[in-house]
């Protein structure tokens, strides 16, 4: 189980597929059962997934071939709900222009649930995962801008969580949130990245920001913004450290 993303600057090309691509099989050693990634290109939302191994995944799907401004793949080791093309992440909200990766356990997830399905929901999948994109669609639904309907979508929910979020609507930003599994962001020169640990991202950048239990934020290709939920805004700069490897 891990995650990472990669968001570019509009005007640099960078291959952003195989970046996702190569940091999950550096993930593999956290142990999986299942893979996918999800991609925003000129407002398009494209999901690939199911369970296997990455590299058979990489010659059905093609994962590594998927291209745009924003990239977030995962490995999962399944909790709730069985291994299977269905319940590998990323999932999505019903309108399939937001998706969402997860590692961890939303503990509260059956009330969320009910409540969602009282208001229209249909699920996809018997993960714990998939009530968070559809909290997060709820809140943007009713008019909240994608960062204030994600934040709203964390702070109801209970468990531990290292989240990436992607919207259509906004191509060059990733959402993140993280308590009790681990998520560093990475800054580099043409890209910003999100991952569970430093080896996913050590090719392309090695100043680093280990994100604290609480903290939620996002990054796009040139900036990356950090606050404690429910606190305020974090300096980013003040955690930036260059790491020897
Ligand atoms: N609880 C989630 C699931 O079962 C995430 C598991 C993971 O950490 O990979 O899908």
């Amino acid at each position: 189980c891990g995650i990472i993303g990669v968001c570019t600057r509009v005007d640099k090309k960078l291959n952003t597929g195989d970046v996702v691509y190569k940091g999950l099989l550096r993930l593999e050693y956290r142990g999986y059962d299942s893979a996918g990634v999800a991609s925003v290109e000129q407002g398009v939302l494209r999901v690939l997934k199911g369970k296997g191994k990455i590299a058979d995944l990489e010659k059905k799907l093609g994962l590594s071939r998927v291209k745009g401004s924003v990239v977030i793949g995962h490995t999962r080791w399944a909790t709730h709900g069985a291994p299977s093309d269905v319940n590998a992440h990323p999932h999505t909200d019903c309108t399939g222009t937001i998706a969402i990766v997860h590692n961890g356990i939303i503990e509260n997830y059956r009330e969320l649930k009910e409540e969602l399905a009282k208001r229209g929901h249909v699920f996809k999948s018997e993960t714990d995962t998939e009530v968070v994109v559809h909290l997060i669609e709820e809140f943007y639904k009713s008019g909240d801008r994608p960062y204030d309907a994600f934040k709203k979508a964390v702070s109801m929910i209970r468990g531990s969580y290292a989240i990436l979020v992607v919207f259509a609507s906004a191509p060059n930003t990733i959402f993140f949130a993280k308590k009790d599994s681990p998520l560093v962001v990475g800054l580099g020169d043409v890209a910003n990245f999100v991952a569970s640990d430093i080896p996913a991202i050590l090719e392309h950048t090695r100043r680093v920001i280990t994100l604290r239990d609480g903290w939620v934020g996002f990054v796009t290709g040139d900036s990356v913004f950090i606050e404690e939920l429910g606190k305020g805004p974090v300096n980013p700069m003040e955690y930036v450290r260059v790491v020897e490897w």
